[in-house]
């Protein structure tokens, strides 16, 4: 069964497509939570950012770098939140690799990515340096 997205690439359910390349393409989400919301993705169905190979990952990067300053400045918007849930327990629903492009507006009443911790760990020096080294050594 192909995702909701790959329906969309397909042309088999309608969307506000506001740009297509050969391993892309970008819609307007359905549910916007802003004037301008614009969802992002590769046209094969990937469901987690590192199954995305090298390549289109860099495609997929090209497409978002070109679309934030057109969809910021279409909607006037003073700046932009840009994120990934990547996978369920991050609030992935669609398991289909998108970017979220939400612009966003001076008093709007959002919050910034930080916005998203539940319980904030409280982390010591050795702590912080052993996630540090076990993060780079496998970098
Ligand atoms: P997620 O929670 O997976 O990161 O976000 C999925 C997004 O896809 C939601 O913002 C939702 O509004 C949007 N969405 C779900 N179904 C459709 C659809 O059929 N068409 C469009 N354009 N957006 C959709």
């Amino acid at each position: 069964m192909s995702t909701i997205f790959t329906q969309i690439v397909e042309g088999e359910i309608p969307a506000r497509i506001v740009y297509e390349d050969e391993t892309t393409v970008a819609f307007l989400d359905a549910n916007p939570l802003a004037p301008g919301h614009t969802l992002v993705i590769p046209k094969d169905e990937y469901e987690r950012l590192n199954d995305v190979p090298a390549d289109v990952a860099t495609d997929l990067y090209d497409t978002i770098h070109r679309l934030v300053p057109v969809v910021e400045d279409v909607v006037d918007a003073d700046a932009t939140t840009v994120a990934f849930n990547n996978g369920e327990e991050a609030g992935q629903e669609v398991p289909h690799v998108h970017c979220h492009i939400v612009p966003r507006f001076e008093g709007d009443g959002g919050g910034p990515i930080h916005a998203i911790a539940g319980e904030v760990p409280d982390l010591d020096d050795d702590e912080l340096d052993a996630i540090a080294a076990d993060i780079e050594s496998e970098a």
